[in-house]
């Protein structure tokens, strides 16, 4: 469910059921002349569209206000709008702090942005897992007060944190494509794989005839295609529903191809 059209009553049972409550998280970013700058932050609110058609999850509204950079170009008439990382941190924080406060426990952030080297991090994954970690903290001493961790009761921290259910689990924050993905799918700029995946689930987002050949990172979006992101599509839902921890339902593949049509 969307959370904004959610009524009181069907969040008091998301947070009874623990349903996964998932933020898009992204930026604008120029994606060559031929993709719009939504494009990390819409390829994660289409395949939410998919689970969500699928199994109990919450869909917080996309956050698109994050760190672009303007790495691939300058913003003045191209389009990049960046946020530096300094002030993203306390946003979050804030965010999910208010999260917890509403009684989410299962908190998860999906972002595709400049995540080739996730273990390592970019700013706008770093701040939010920093703002995380920080609402964790703050929601603990708040419940719990200074010197919670050593008390007695917490004496079987490491085998709950082993077992995956330590607090500082309550937020996760993903990359879209993991390591084991981009070992089978292209990982890009604009390029084949992010072109591909936007023919396949946001095909008003991309205009191939304005393709230039300008740009090192968007050649090979000429080999680009509908069905190489249907592909790409398929492989990072399985990915998702894992993350998430919900099943695959049966006829989940024939659905999506289905709602992929026009
Ligand atoms: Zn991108």
């Amino acid at each position: 469910m969307r959370y904004e059209l959610m009524l009181p009553h069907q969040i008091r049972t998301a947070i009874d059921a623990e349903w996964p409550v998932v933020l898009p998280l992204g930026v604008l970013e120029y994606h060559g002349e031929h993709l719009a700058v939504g494009m990390d932050t819409l390829v994660v609110v289409r395949l939410l569209e998919h689970l969500e058609r699928e199994a109990d999850i919450v869909v917080l509204p996309p956050f698109y206000y994050g760190a672009s950079s303007y790495a691939v170009a300058s913003p003045e008439r191209n389009g990049s709008l960046h946020v530096a990382s300094e002030v993203l941190a306390p946003l979050a924080k804030e965010l999910f702090g208010g999260l917890l406060r509403i009684g989410f426990r299962n908190i998860h952030a999906f972002i595709h942005h400049q995540t080739e080297n996730f273990a390592a991090g970019m700013p706008t994954d770093l701040a939010f897992r920093l703002g995380a970690r920080q609402a964790v903290f703050a929601a603990l001493e708040a419940e719990h007060g200074e010197g919670w961790w050593g008390r007695e009761a917490m004496s079987d921290y490491y085998a709950q944190q082993a077992g995956g259910a330590d607090p500082f689990n309550w937020i996760k924050i993903h990359p879209l494509l993991t390591p084991e993905l981009i070992a089978l799918y292209p990982f890009d700029h604009a390029g084949q794989g992010e072109t591909s995946l936007m023919l396949a689930l946001c095909p008003e987002a991309a205009d191939l005839s304005r393709l230039s050949a300008e740009h090192w990172y968007t050649r090979s979006a000429r080999e680009a295609s509908a069905e190489l992101g249907a592909e790409g599509r398929e492989l990072i839902l399985t990915a998702m529903r894992r993350a998430l921890g919900i099943a695959c339902p049966s006829g989940a593949a024939a659905a999506t191809s289905q709602s992929s049509a026009p």
